[in-house]
Parts: structure tokens; C-alpha cells; sequence
């Protein structure tokens, strides 16, 4: 029998557990053209909240009862396919389910012999592409300008630093504990670092580490903390609106300081940023960030959780803050 995760509510406000229903089907079998895969890695990532909200948006809402889809890398058990043999392994949108047969058309084949397998969905997947075209496509640094970058010990964030580190930035990272903002520094070469969750004022401490103001604000979190650096950013500054964590769960649209007199006096650009209107930037990106982890001038972390059980909870976890780098569930 196959194990499979399927959307059980819309949650209202922050998801729980009981959102999630496990079901069992019968394994299937390939067709023609087809490949069974085995689910060897899932990714969780905070932008699978708004799916599970029946809202509008850049990508559509799960359907209730209908299994969860994330980043996943599989491996190839049974093939029907041409151009896919059995003990290769894939990476792509899948379901969480333990065993699946795709077509294999939106599928990529990737090489355990050239990077492990998680980094698929991490520094080699959407991750690396987010932080690598967020950042050189609208925030265009300049060497000596001030980076900052708030979700900064996750995922994105840490990737984000260290290319800011590589293009001659000064950085600056937002998390939320001293530890992580001890990793920030000690790992991923950040300048200095904010613990959010110990700071009263945040445009106090943006001042305090970013005398020269703010150039470009890699933004992951928004909320309060940005209203923070926001209060800093200077003259044509670059602010890339990545991600919106603290909003996700928010049962009523929250309210805080009006951007729009900051953006004239400072003639700044805000921009929204979703990684896949950039597909024709992803083979360079991959390109240029395999070079660098090759050259080791690229660090990444990995917050690895064993069992496929343990997805839900793994992907719940994103909202404490339980990860460093890529949140990961290993199968
Ligand atoms: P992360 O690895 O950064 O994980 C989420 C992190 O967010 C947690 O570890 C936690 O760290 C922090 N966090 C959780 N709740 C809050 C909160 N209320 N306020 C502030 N921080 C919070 O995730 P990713 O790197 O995968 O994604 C980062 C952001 O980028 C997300 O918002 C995501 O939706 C977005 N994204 C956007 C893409 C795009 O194309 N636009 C593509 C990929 C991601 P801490 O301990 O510091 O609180």
C-alpha cells in the first residue's frame, strides 16, 4: 500500500496538524511512457500556507482532500519511459505520497555524484534560484553597498548573504535567536545580525548596525520587522519583496506604516518577486551557483527531519522558526 497526505481543512489563521489527513491507496502502476518514482526527500516552504487558503494568487489553492504537492526529489523504481531508467533520480512539483507514476514532462533528472540530493531543493533549487534572480535581477548590488536581509538564517536568506558577501556588500541579517545570528556571522560571513525576538526597536537597531542607512532590503518576512529597516533604506535604494512570513497566517489583513512618502523622498524601488517569471535566468543561476559551492564560496545548512510521517509537523515547524537553512524531510 502507498501512504498519502491530503489536505484535510483550510485552515483559519495558523495551520495545525489536524489539517493534514494521511489516507493509504494502492501503489500504482506505470503506463506506457510512464515512470514510478519513490519519494527519497520532500521540501517544505512557507509559501505552501497560501495554498491551502482557497485565495487567489500567483499559484492555485490545494483542493481539499486532494494530496499536498511540494519540491520533491524521487527515485526512478520502475520505468516505462524512454529517456528515464530505473536508479535515476528526478526532482520536481510531486505529491506527497510515498510512491507515485509521472509522465516525467516537468520532471529534471539530477546527479547524486554531483551535489547530494537535498541540495536539489535547497541551493540547487528553488532556494538558490529565489536568492541568486531576487537579488541580482532587482537588487543589482553595488560593491560597498548595505545588504540587508530579514528570514536570514532560512533558506533563502542565508543563500541571499553570502551572494551579497561574493558582489561586495556589506550584510546585515534579521533572526530570531541569537544563535542563528551567531551562525549568520560564524558560517555565512554576515557582517552582524538582529535577533528580531529580542529587539524592542527595530529601526533603533537598523541604525545602530547600518550607519551608512540601507541600499538593498531583502525582504522574507515583512510585518514589523521591515517597517523597521524601512525607516533606513536610502536614495534609490532596492527592496525585493521575497517573502511575507509574518502575514501568512494573519486572519485579517494587518495594517502599519505607509511605504509610499519613504519610496518618493528616497526615489526607491519596491518590487514583488516570484522566482518563476524568471525561468529563463534559472540555467545561469544554476550555472553560476554550482560554481561557486565548487570554489567553496558558497555555504549551506540544512535542517533535515527522518520519516514521512513527520512532513506536516516538519512543514508546521517553518512557523517557530525550528529550521536552519533548508527545512527538509528525508524518506
Ligand atoms: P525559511 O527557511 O526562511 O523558513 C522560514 C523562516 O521564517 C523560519 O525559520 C523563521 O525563522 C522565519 N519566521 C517564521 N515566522 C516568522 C515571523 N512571524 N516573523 C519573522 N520571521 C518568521 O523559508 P524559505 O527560505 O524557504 O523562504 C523565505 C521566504 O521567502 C518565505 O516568506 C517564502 O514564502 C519566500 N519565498 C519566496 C519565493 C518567491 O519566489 N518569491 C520563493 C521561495 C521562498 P526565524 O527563527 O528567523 O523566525
Amino acid at each position: 500500500m502507498n501512504t498519502v497526505i491530503t489536505l484535510a481543512n483550510r485552515p483559519e489563521g495558523r495551520p495545525e496538524i489536524s489539517d493534514f489527513n494521511f489516507e493509504t491507496e494502492e501503489k500504482p502502476i506505470p503506463d506506457d511512457g510512464e515512470v514510478l518514482l519513490e519519494t527519497k526527500y520532500v521540501s517544505v516552504d512557507p509559501y505552501m500556507r497560501g495554498r491551502m487558503s482557497d485565495a487567489e494568487s500567483y499559484v492555485a489553492p490545494f483542493e481539499l482532500g486532494e494530496p499536498i504537492e511540494g519540491g520533491i526529489v524521487a527515485k526512478v523504481v520502475e520505468s516505462e519511459k524512454e529517456d528515464l531508467i530505473e536508479g535515476d533520480y528526478v526532482s520536481g512539483r510531486l505529491d506527497w505520497k510515498e510512491y507515485q507514476v509521472s509522465d516525467g514532462e516537468e520532471l529534471r533528472k539530477v546527479d547524486p555524484e554531483v551535489a547530494p540530493l537535498s541540495a536539489y531543493l535547497g541551493i540547487l533549487g528553488m532556494t538558490g534560484l529565489t536568492a541568486y534572480i531576487g537579488l541580482t535581477e532587482i537588487g543589482k548590488s553595488e560593491e560597498g553597498e548595505t545588504l540587508v536581509v530579514s528570514g536570514a538564517a532560512g533558506a533563502v536568506g542565508s543563500v541571499v548573504g553570502q551572494i551579497g558577501k561574493i558582489q561586495g556588500c556589506r550584510v546585515i541579517g534579521i533572526a530570531g535567536s541569537d544563535e542563528k545570528v551567531e551562525l549568520l556571522k560564524s558560517k555565512f560571513g554576515f557582517d552582524d545580525g538582529i535577533n528580531y525576538k529580542t529587539t524592542d526597536d527595530m529601526g533603533a537597531a537598523i541604525a545602530e548596525v547600518c550607519p551608512d542607512g540601507v541600499d538593498i532590503y531583502f525582504d522574507n518576512v515583512a510585518g514589523e520587522i521591515s517597517d523597521g529597516v524601512h525607516q533606513h533604506i536610502n536614495r534609490f535604494g532596492r527592496i525585493i519583496n521575497c517573502g511575507a512570513i509574518a502575514h501568512y497566517n494573519a486572519t485579517s489583513v494587518p495594517t502599519g506604516p505607509r511605504v509610499e512618502p519613504m519610496l518618493i523622498k528616497k526615489s526607491a524601488l519596491m518590487k514583488g518577486f516570484i522566482v518563476g517569471n524568471y525561468e529563463e535566468k534559472f540555467r545561469e543561476a544554476v550555472k553560476q551557483l554550482a560554481q561557486w559551492l565548487g570554489e567553496g564560496k558558497l555555504e549551506y545548512s540544512e535542517t533535515i527531519v527522518e520519516g514521512f510521517d513527520n512532513i506536516p509537523q516538519t512543514f508546521l515547524d517553518l512557523f517557530d522558526g525550528k529550521n536552519k537553512g533548508k527545512m527538509l524531510v528525508k524518506v
